[in-house]
């Protein structure tokens, strides 16, 4: 397909939704209550992920969510994820979001990332810290209307104050969907598809690279190379849920 074709294509879904949602009421994707896709009392119900255990290989840890070997493999410092795909309302949340384009579902989903900083006493991470979601390709985000990375740094920026910037690394080519893929085809399939094009803006910065979903960590890990070959000092790795 070409850009303008996926581009009018990503307009007419972004309507459509907008339609969808005038036409019917909005009720809780948890217990049905009208009014709201998410109501407080099944914010407040979601479970947060497990403490002390590394993100990325499961393995008990100390510290902020990543292993020593781990640390050494993905070149990522800190990980931070709330919670995962167990908790089906979370997931619900999040495809609800990414796929449906229900854009007011990042302010429960971000809730729950700020209450698992809270309890990791991770505050500390974000002081001057950079955010950059991972960029989709220009292709999928056209086809797509939004990235919904961005939304969710956008909302988490906002609360702790960081400075939001999207332009500073670009996905080089269009990967496959990382669904299905084994640990090392998801690793290959994302070698090499960060460029970041404003590398002065890096240079001795400490950054956080955020996600919604994370599997094997191998997108993000992918990010934090590109960003430290340019002179990044520490990468803190977030997302919303463990798949
Ligand atoms: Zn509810
Ligand atoms: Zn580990």
């Amino acid at each position: 397909m070409n850009g303008k074709l996926t581009e009018f294509f990503g307009k007419i879904k972004k309507l459509s939704v907008k339609i969808w949602n005038c036409l019917f009421p909005k009720e809780c994707l948890g217990c049905g209550k009208d009014d709201t896709y998410c109501c407080e009392s099944c914010v407040s119900k979601m479970k947060l992920s497990a403490p002390n255990v590394c993100f990325l290989c499961n393995e008990k840890c100390v510290g902020q969510g990543i292993c020593g070997k781990c640390v050494e493999l993905s070149v990522l410092d800190a990980m931070i994820v709330s919670t995962n795909y167990k908790n089906t309302l979370a997931e619900k949340l999040i495809k609800h979001l990414k796929y449906d384009f229900v854009v007011e579902l990042v302010v429960p989903l971000v809730g729950l990332l700020k209450q698992k900083i809270e309890k990791m006493e991770a505050n500390e991470l974000f002081d001057r810290a950079i955010l950059i979601p991972v960029p989709l390709h220009r292709r999928r985000f056209l086809s797509r209307g939004f990235n919904q990375a961005e939304i969710i740094a956008k909302e988490l920026a906002a609360a702790h104050y960081c400075e939001l910037k999207i332009d500073i690394v670009k996905m080089t080519k269009s990967t496959k969907k990382q669904f299905g893929l084994s640990r090392e085809e998801r690793q290959k399939n994302v070698a090499g598809v960060f460029i970041v094009v404003k590398p002065e803006l890096v240079v001795g910065k400490k950054i956080i690279v955020i996600d919604d979903v994370l599997t094997t960590g191998a997108t993000l890990a992918e990010l934090a190379r590109a960003l430290k070959k340019c002179g990044a000092t520490k990468i803190i790795g977030a997302a919303i849920a463990h798949e």
